[in-house]
């Protein structure tokens, strides 16, 4: 019998068997000619992915907080003003992080499940002149997306800065970030993007390059300080080596393979399939009497879903019961909630067969939790979608 569980977690994520093979591959070194050329190779299908062919990318070992950090440390200098638009966890980190560098932060949230609206954010950026706004664009805590096209209009309006926090998003929910005018999109590996835990990526476009390159005072991160590694990334896709931190050589062959599967199924076709197969778990859920967090449909993450448990459950037999199913969800994340939710991830290499296997780990629970619910209607909910 097979032993391995399902990992369907908000990253990270079931991995495609190419991929950890090229991490396990013999590790070469920094500056042979075939990990030069996988390094500039992804450095270009980063460009693909994020469709950006004007931006500069950056491939940092790291998780994903890194890549938070190193826009913020680039990008801020004291004093500068800083509008963060939350959605939950990780809006709240990115205001801290900001904080750290001496900005004057200013928060925007919602009730849980919501979105903050633009009229909010155009009231607000119209009264203080901020240099930069933060956005997520799928709150991992909440399940919430965010739709980034009309903020990042108006960050342009008011001659802001925007970063995109794309953690749980880039590679699974559409992204332009040159046709939208996004100013940085960043994320970790072990999302959507399908490479196990452990790279910080992101690209900058011209005008935050500009703006960093015209700083007044000196990037107070030694580590993320874009003065080290743009000379770094600009070799390595002229395919020559260079040296500043030593780069995590199977990370990187592996990310190479990932970002080839993921040009090869096509941007298109790839959103489409996420927002089948989230459609598909969302409205299973609902089939069963379950309730989502985000307030309403038009703002469901198709990268995972945070589900309330029904009432009167035991929210900790619920959860091992699926685990005994050979299924991994997770918890809660947000603080104020935490013990009154679960989470699905549904991205990357995620396919219906697995999210079918999800859903039955998932009733298999629900009936050892004695909760009355006709046996197999949300698997009958998600087949019908899947089939369409
Ligand atoms: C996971 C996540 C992060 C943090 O990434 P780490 O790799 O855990 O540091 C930040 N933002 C969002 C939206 C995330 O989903």
């Amino acid at each position: 019998m097979k032993s391995r569980k399902l990992l369907m977690i908000p990253g990270p994520i079931e991995f495609e068997p190419e991929v950890l093979q090229a991490m396990g591959a013999a590790t070469t070194s920094h500056v042979a000619p075939n990990f030069i050329n996988s390094f500039g190779n992804s450095l270009e299908l980063m460009r693909k992915v994020w469709q950006s062919k004007n931006g500069q990318p950056f491939i940092i070992a790291g998780s994903g907080t890194l890549a938070m950090d190193m826009a913020a440390a680039n990008l801020i200098e004291p004093n500068d003003n800083i509008l963060v638009i939350s959605t939950g966890y990780f809006g709240e980190r990115y205001a801290n992080i900001c904080k750290r560098y001496g900005a004057n932060v200013t928060i925007l949230t919602t009730d849980v499940g919501g979105v903050v609206s633009l009229e909010t954010i155009e009231k607000e950026l119209s009264k203080v002149n901020y240099k930069l706004l933060t956005l997520t664009h799928v709150d991992t805590s909440t399940g919430v997306l965010v739709n980034p096209e009309p903020i990042a209009k108006l960050a342009q309006k008011y001659n802001t800065l925007s970063i995109l926090d794309g953690v749980c998003s880039v590679a699974g929910e559409e992204i332009k970030q040159d046709e939208w005018g996004i100013d940085v999109v960043l994320t970790a590996s072990q999302k959507a993007i399908g490479v196990p835990p452990g790279l910080a990526l992101l690209i900058a476009s011209k005008k935050a390059i500009e703006i960093f390159k015209n700083r007044k005072t000196p990037v107070q991160n030694y580590y993320a300080d874009f003065t080290n590694w743009l000379p770094i990334m600009q070799a390595y896709e002229n395919r020559t080596p260079s040296y500043f931190g030593t780069p995590p050589v199977n990370l990187i062959a592996a990310l190479e393979v990932s970002l080839q599967q993921i040009i090869s199924e096509g941007m298109e076709n790839r959103f489409m399939r996420h927002k089948k197969i989230a459609t598909a778990f969302r409205e299973a859920m609902l089939t069963l009497g379950m309730e989502l967090l985000p307030i309403s449909k038009n703002y469901a993450a198709n990268t995972l879903t945070a589900v309330y448990y029904p009432k009167r459950i035991d929210a900790n037999a619920f959860l091992k019961h699926i685990g005994n199913n050979n299924v991994i969800v997770a918890g809660g994340l947000l603080p104020s909630h935490k013990t009154q939710y679960f989470r699905v991830g549904h991205m990357g290499c995620v396919n219906n067969n697995d999210l079918i296997a999800t859903i039955v780990a998932i009733e298999a629970s629900l009936i050892a939790c004695k909760y009355k619910f006709e046996i197999g209607a949300g698997i009958k909910t998600a087949l019908n979608i899947l089939n369409t």
